[in-house]
């Protein structure tokens, strides 16, 4: 039987028994739940349970603080149902899912190395795909707990196909078992998509896109479809070293590279012998390059949180650049 489910003084929908954490249930039926990265690490599905019974997925993860554990709060995104219930959360249009988020089969085709630690990875789905350019999927992996979050490095053009650019983490289940060790051929249960930091395509203003690391994914998305509307962008790309370096082969395939498409690539680590380019933090280069008039860009940027932070710093904090104008993605 479905579980009733209502958000005290607003939306009810209904939720089938499934696997789907409450988070997951609510998008599919299209309430507006607030969420970030939804994998708890973030805290911004944070609810209260006001009646009815949920399941913790993860009730150590890292996105609730003792304070809120204290104060009864629970994630949506590591919480399932288990019956009819009623939640104390305040939605926003904001959160509206910008496509309807579905799970599909997907079978991994194809797997290459783009640098030392990072792989493209490039899976083909049971049915034809759909997603804005920026956003990120949750991907079901064999034999490892929870969920993982990777944003499609392609763009929903009518086939099959999903593409993720993930980097090797130290001790890493998720990323460890994509990079070196999924068979081509295996299965996997994929579910998307999610996230607000998509491509505004009606706005006219000239992007500037940054990426750290594999936060080179959700940009390159943007940039390929931004190229192929003929728009303007300046790309950012950090890494600590040479070897981190992989964007230019990437963007070198699409339209007006070098000219409407310009590529700025920065290294951070002291390990910078041979290279002649820009050095230091890829937020720094960003500043240099848009000081003149930084209101008159339309910013989008991917990356840890340490790059995230410095970037809403910068671009809110002191350039004043009005909050419509920055989508990005933290990647927990
Ligand atoms: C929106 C978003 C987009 C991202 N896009 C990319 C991308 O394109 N490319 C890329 O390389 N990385 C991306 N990441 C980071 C990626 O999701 C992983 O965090 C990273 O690969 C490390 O995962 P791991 O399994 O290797 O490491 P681990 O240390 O094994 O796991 C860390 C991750 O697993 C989750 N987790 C850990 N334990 C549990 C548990 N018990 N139950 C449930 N969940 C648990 C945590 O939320 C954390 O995200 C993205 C992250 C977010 C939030």
């Amino acid at each position: 039987m479905d579980y009733q489910v209502e958000i005290e003084g607003g939306a009810r929908f209904v939720a089938a028994p499934s696997e789907d954490s409450v988070l997951r249930a609510a998008l599919r039926a299209g309430i507006a739940f607030p969420h970030e990265c939804s994998v708890g690490g973030c805290g911004a599905c944070r609810y209260e349970l006001i009646e009815g019974e949920v399941e913790d997925l993860w009730p150590d993860a890292p996105g609730l603080s003792e304070r809120d554990r204290r104060r009864g709060k629970r994630l949506a995104c590591q919480t399932r149902l288990l019956g009819a219930a009623k939640l104390r959360v305040r939605c926003d249009d904001a959160y509206l899912p910008a496509v309807p988020p579905t799970r599909i089969t997907c079978v991994l085709s194809d797997r290459r190395m783009l640098t030392h630690d990072m792989a493209a990875l490039t899976f083909e789905s049971s049915q034809p795909v759909s997603f804005l350019p920026g956003q990120y999927a949750l991907l079901e992996l064999p034999a490892v707990r929870g969920l993982r979050a990777y944003s499609m490095s392609n763009v929903a053009d009518g086939s099959r196909t999903l593409q993720f650019i993930v980097r090797r983490t130290r001790g890493g289940a998720g990323s460890g078992l994509l990079v070196d060790k999924l068979a081509l051929g295996s299965g996997i249960m994929i579910d998307g998509p999610y996230g607000h930091a998509y491509l505004r395509e009606a706005v006219e203003r000239p992007l500037v896109c940054v990426a750290g690391g594999s936060g080179l994914a959700p940009m390159l998305s943007i940039a390929t479809r931004a190229a192929s509307l003929g728009k303007t962008a300046d790309f950012f790309f950090g890494g600590r070293s040479v070897d981190d370096l992989c964007a230019q082969p990437l963007l070198a395939m699409l339209p007006g590279f070098a000219t409407r498409l310009r590529l700025h690539e920065v290294i951070s680590g002291a390990d910078a012998s041979g290279w002649t380019g820009a050095t230091g933090w890829v937020h720094e280069a960003v500043e240099r390059s848009v000081s003149n008039d930084p209101r008159a860009y339309e910013y989008y940027f991917a990356g840890p949180p340490a790059m995230i932070e410095a970037l809403q710093e910068l671009l809110m904090l002191r350039l004043q650049v009005p909050f419509e104008q920055i989508h990005f993605d933290r990647f927990v």
